[in-house]
């Protein structure tokens, strides 16, 4: 039997314990004591729960309504009607909601890498259908981002899953050229602006014809991960699936036509 930290040490060393180690769940605020993952209880992990809508059969967009993929199951919203990404298949397996969006915020920017495995295994324990996959790769950092931050939380997602499947994990050959500002204080059209010509293939032959799952943390409005792939079909490989832990949900559930609406924006922004 576990007994917690307040029951078996003093006050004053539990206080030097808790600024020296992380003792209370960051959702709910509980002492943890033998629970599993860092810095959450079971039970607030155990809360995170995967993507349950009916979604876009290419980006996984979730629609409105359930009724959209009633009797289509390949039904595909409409931006990817007008303008299909490059990627065959996006598979963003969890809304970026709390717990999970807090446990990506300590992961990312506050350098807790104790969170790569549980955050892996998340992404394990949804794996949807992958045909083969060739070659496993992480959505890249620029190395001015990689020096600031240390790591590329992409990279650590991918090194687990591709041990999981025991595929290769290229991590040096798909590289971002482009410095740019964090995706997150840009709007839909900045993200876009930023992002064209962002990525490049050191050694774009060694790709040819292969199929590849480029792995993100999270999917906001898709255009890293098209980027990307845009980036490696230009060079000749075969399908790129892309698979997401998270999914922001804010632009997720707006109806069709919204989203048509959006999608005119951009093709005028793009002169199509
Ligand atoms: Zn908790
Ligand atoms: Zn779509």
């Amino acid at each position: 039997m576990t007994r917690s930290l307040s029951e078996t040490v003093p006050g004053f060393m539990r206080q030097a314990i808790r600024f020296l180690l992380p003792v209370d769940c960051t959702v709910c605020g509980l002492p943890l004591t033998d629970d599993p993952i860092p810095y959450f209880c079971a039970s607030c992990w155990g809360s995170i729960s995967s993507m349950t809508h009916s979604c876009c059969a290419r980006c996984d967009r979730p629609f409105a309504s359930p009724i959209a993929t009633a009797y289509s199951p390949d039904h595909v919203c409409q931006p990817c009607m007008e303008r299909p990404p490059s990627y065959t298949r996006a598979w963003t397996l969890y809304p970026y909601l709390p717990p999970l969006q807090n446990a990506i915020c300590l992961f990312k920017y506050k350098g807790k890498v104790s969170l790569a495995s549980p955050l892996a295994r998340l992404m394990i324990d949804r794996l949807p259908p992958l045909d083969s996959v060739d070659l496993i790769m992480p959505v890249p950092l620029h190395r001015q981002r990689l020096r600031e931050r240390e790591f590329n939380q992409s990279l650590l997602l991918a090194d687990r899953i591709g041990r999981h499947l025991d595929t290769p994990v290229s991590f040096t050959n798909l590289i971002r050229i482009a410095p740019s500002p964090a995706q997150t204080t840009l709007s839909r059209r900045g993200r876009l602006k930023n992002l064209r010509g962002a990525f490049s293939l050191r050694h774009p032959g060694s790709i040819a014809g292969k199929r590849i799952l480029l792995i993100d943390d999270v999917f906001t409005t898709g255009t890293t991960v098209n980027e990307c792939a845009k980036t490696l079909r230009k060079a000749g490989s075969g399908d790129v699936i892309v698979l997401t832990l998270g999914r922001t949900m804010d632009a997720g559930t707006v109806p069709d036509r919204i989203l048509a609406q959006q999608t005119d924006q951009t093709l005028e922004l793009l002169g199509g």
